[in-house]
């Protein structure tokens, strides 16, 4: 099996009747680059940047941050490489971010909020991954949205980040931002949001735990955390309709992305993209090539 998949590096992830999908990787950091190379993978479709800032004392200076996104988008080889913005809080946590105590932490003060109060932060973060823009091609994408008000105040950051670094004359890429659609606000407004970024990729990790109002670490709720519930397909094509109006494409990052027994069904409803373990991307090619 996996021989006949091995022989599926270098070909091209589409249907029979010819319809391509991206086929990226989820990677926490550069020791996963390996991994989704070996693997042939097309992009990184969501770098989980919070790795760098847990199991250590202190925040990542910008320097160091520089040097992971670096080594990963220079990796890659001109392939596109979407780093996701620190997603802190819930069940990622960091002691230093001395977050209060909180009753609900996944629906507390966690991800683009923490950025947006504490911009410090955030600047840091995004002057690392624009120096390492230079180095080859990059997106971002911003975690937890639920408002076209974060993406302004998001984009006011941005130019305010570009602007500082053409200052002191460091040189960067053109990147593209985008948003995880992961809470069921940003699907009811994606129409409105699609118009303000240059892609989508749906978290269905976090998109099934609030839809269903199922918290996705309780282990006895198990038989209720159903990615494959009408609601969460039918929020799915929303997205994609809504991101498709607007001329901009739509991904899934979240664990559903790998489950081959929806892939037919996620490509009909015209999913652009699909991020994944570095392992399931070949036998997600495999299951690809063999749909009509
Ligand atoms: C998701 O929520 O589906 C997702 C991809 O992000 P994470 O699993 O890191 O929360
Ligand atoms: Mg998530």
């Amino acid at each position: 099996k996996r021989s006949s998949q091995l022989a599926l590096k270098g070909m091209a992830s589409a249907t029979k009747s010819g319809r391509k999908v991206k086929l990226y990787a989820n990677i926490g950091g550069p020791d996963d680059l390996d991994m989704a190379l070996s693997n042939d993978t097309e992009g990184i479709g969501l770098f989980r940047s919070e790795f760098l800032y847990m199991g250590r004392s202190d925040y990542p200076s910008e320097e160091e941050q520089f040097q992971a996104y670096q080594k990963v988008i220079q990796g890659m080889k001109g392939k596109p490489v979407i780093i996701r913005t620190l997603d802190i809080g819930a069940d990622k946590q960091a002691d230093y971010f001395e977050i209060p105590q909180e009753e609900n932490p996944a629906m507390g003060f966690r991800a683009i909020r923490i950025c947006l109060e504490r911009v410090q932060i955030f600047k840091a973060q995004l002057r690392a991954i624009y120096r390492a823009s230079a180095f080859g091609t990059t997106a971002i994408m911003f975690p937890m949205i639920i408002s076209l008000e974060e993406i302004i105040k998001i984009k006011e950051i941005v130019v305010e980040v570009k602007e500082e670094l053409l200052a002191e004359g460091i040189s960067f890429g053109q990147v593209e931002l985008g948003i995880m659609i992961e809470t069921p606000a940003a699907v009811m407004v994606s129409d409105e949001l699609a118009r303000e970024v240059d892609f989508f990729s749906i978290g269905t990790n976090d998109l099934t735990q609030y839809t269903l109002a199922i918290d996705r670490q309780n282990q006895s709720l198990e038989n209720y955390y159903n990615p494959h519930h009408k609601a969460l397909l039918r929020m799915i094509e929303m997205t994609v309709n809504n991101a498709h109006d607007a001329g901009i494409w739509c991904g899934i990052c979240g664990e559903l992305a790998a489950d081959m027994e929806i892939t037919e069904q996620l490509l009909c409803l015209g999913v652009d993209e699909l991020s994944v373990s570095p392992v399931f991307i070949l036998p997600l090619r495999e299951r690809i090539r063999a749909i009509d």
